[in-house]
This record gives C-alpha cells, structure tokens and sequence, in this order.
C-alpha cells in the first residue's frame, strides 16, 4: 500500500483537513461506499462537485461523479447526520415496503419497514340480487392481489299497491282490507275497525225514522196529525229501556236507534218528527230535572205533544205550572 498525502476540504465548513491516503483506505473498507471522493484533479478547483474537492499529490483516483453528499470518514461524530428517507420498496397490500435513510457523515445506512397498503377493491358487483324478503350478495375485488370481498344486500321489502276494501265494517262487524305486493304477489290483509258513530251520523240515523213516521202520519187537522206523531214516538219509546245514563239517552238517536230514552229523549224524538211534518216547536223544560214536551202551535192555537205518553192536545200541558 502505498503512502499517500491527501487534502481535504470539508463541504460543510470549508476546513482544510489532511489525512494520509492509509488511513482513508482503510476507512473506505468499513461502509458500503468509497469513503472519500477523489475527483479528477485539474488543481484549479474549479469543480462544482458538492461534497468534497481533493488533491493528491502522487496519485489520482477517478470515481464517477456523484450528485448527492458523501460521507467524510476521517470526521469524527457523536450522532449520525441523516439526510432525508428514500423509499426503496413500496409496499402494496401483500408486501411490506422498505426505506432507508443514510448517515452524511459515515455513509451508515438505517432501514424502516413500510406498513402493508389497503387492498385496492374495484366496485361492487350483484352476485345475487336481493328480492322482497330475502337478502342478496355482492362481491368485489382487489385489481392488485385478487383477493375478493363479500358483502350482503339488505332484502329490499315488499312494493305494495293500495288497499282494497274486500269487506266494509260496519257500526256492528269489523271488515277488511288487501293489499297486494306488486312486484312477488305477496298480498298481505288487515283488519278495519268497527265504525265508531260520530253525534251526525247518529243524528242522520235518527232523522231517516224521524221521516218514516213522518211520512206515514194522516189526519185532517194539525191535532190529529200531531197526536199521531205523539202516539208513533211513544210506542218507539216504550220499546227501549229508560235511562238516564251514558250519551244517547237524551236523544232522538237513543230513542228511535240505540233503545234507550228518557223524557228528554222521547221530547227530541217527537220534535225531530215534528220538523220533518214542518212544524216548528219549542222545547219545553229543556235541561231540566222534570217532565219535557213539546210546544207547538196546532190549527192557529199553543198547544203541547208529548212523546212519552203518545198524546197532544191545545193549550197548556197538564203538568206545566
Ligand atoms: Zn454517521
Ligand atoms: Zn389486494
Ligand atoms: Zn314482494
């Protein structure tokens, strides 16, 4: 081995450092890469290289020329001086990857394992469609390792249609209703409550027997025909329980409908009829805990009918103060 004198200038600080060409060979020998950079010496300095300018005085060591630092064996560090990671290996969803980054000063080099990348899956497809009650699948894959991926497609339910009355309810039955899945066939039916009566509907009721009787009454003067309105509501009435409890009690509804009267009922029964006959009357203690009848004017004279004892008569009602 021969002996040589080398200079260095450092590409840090520019310090003239000096070493024997031993020492830096055997230094070399230690890392991966030449450990000192000899450039072709044209003394003139005029290189551009970064890292380091040297010249020697017997021999001249040509290396290719480098674009990044080299490291500087003869300088003595405490801690390594890396420059940036360089990724050696990217990693995809199989393999690890790998990354290193290297001391400026001694060339050692540190290696970094990169973490498995997320499969790259393509979109889904339908491997089996979804109906209305049963659930489907659908399947992608990964375009890098192939790997597929399943996943299930909720059950999509019934499309149904309206319903359709196959059986009205009524104010006593219960009726029911269809509804059919437009798309499998599934019909699916239900049940429709009893009719609930509203206080019109009961008095729609009432006024439909109201002019029955109405209608079925004779008679030359106001007296008889209103006396035979009297006589028709009290034969209703003695066809239904007295009572003075619930709603309909004390309505031509209870009375005519539902069974169920009181003074004040059979006095409403009578009045509705009264209408449909187009009198006009007045109701007599209405709201009152006593006897009810009607007023009414009955062949140019005041003169009171009374639905619970069937009668009418001029004047004023027996029981009236
Ligand atoms: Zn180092
Ligand atoms: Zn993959
Ligand atoms: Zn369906």
């Amino acid at each position: 081995m021969k002996k040589t004198l080398v200079m260095l200038l450092c590409a840090f600080c520019g310090a003239l450092l000096v070493s024997c060409g031993r020492a830096a060979e055997s230094d070399t020998e230690n890392v991966t890469k030449p450990a000192v950079e000899i450039t072709e010496t044209t003394i003139s300095s005029e290189t551009t290289t970064t890292s380091v300018t040297a010249v020697t005085t017997a021999e001249v060591t040509t290396t290719a020329p480098q674009t990044t630092p080299r490291p500087l064996t003869t300088t003595k560090h405490t801690e390594h001086i890396f420059v940036e990671w360089n990724t050696v290996k990217e990693p995809d969803c199989v393999n690890k990857g790998s990354k290193e980054r290297e001391c400026l000063m001694c060339g050692f080099k540190e290696t970094q394992e990169l973490p498995l990348k997320e499969h790259t899956f393509g979109d889904w497809t339908v491997t089996r469609a979804a109906s209305c009650t049963e659930s489907g699948i659908k399947t992608r894959k990964c375009s890098v390792c192939g790997k597929t991926e399943k996943a299930g497609i909720d059950a999509v339910g019934h499309k149904f249609g309206d319903w359709q009355t196959t059986k009205a309810a009524t104010y006593e039955t219960t009726g029911e209703r269809v509804r059919k899945c437009g798309v499998c066939g599934y019909s699916q039916s239900e049940v429709i409550p009893v009719k609930v009566l509203t206080d019109a509907d009961k008095q729609a009721m009432a006024r439909e027997v109201a002019q029955e009787i109405a209608d079925s009454i004779e008679g030359e003067t106001d007296l008889e025909r209103v006396s035979q309105a009297a006589a028709a509501v009290a034969w209703y009435s003695s066809q239904c329980n007295y009572t003075m409890e619930g709603r309909d009690y004390a309505t031509a509804y209870g009375v005519f409908i539902k069974g169920e009267y009181s003074c004040a009922g059979s006095t409403r029964a009578l009045g509705l009829v009264l209408e449909c006959m187009g009198y006009k009357w007045q109701h007599a203690n209405e709201n009152q805990y006593t006897h009810q009848w009607c007023i009414v004017t009955m062949d140019g004279q005041e003169g009171w009918a009374d639905g619970q004892i069937g009668m009418a008569g001029y004047g004023k009602h027996f029981a009236a103060e």
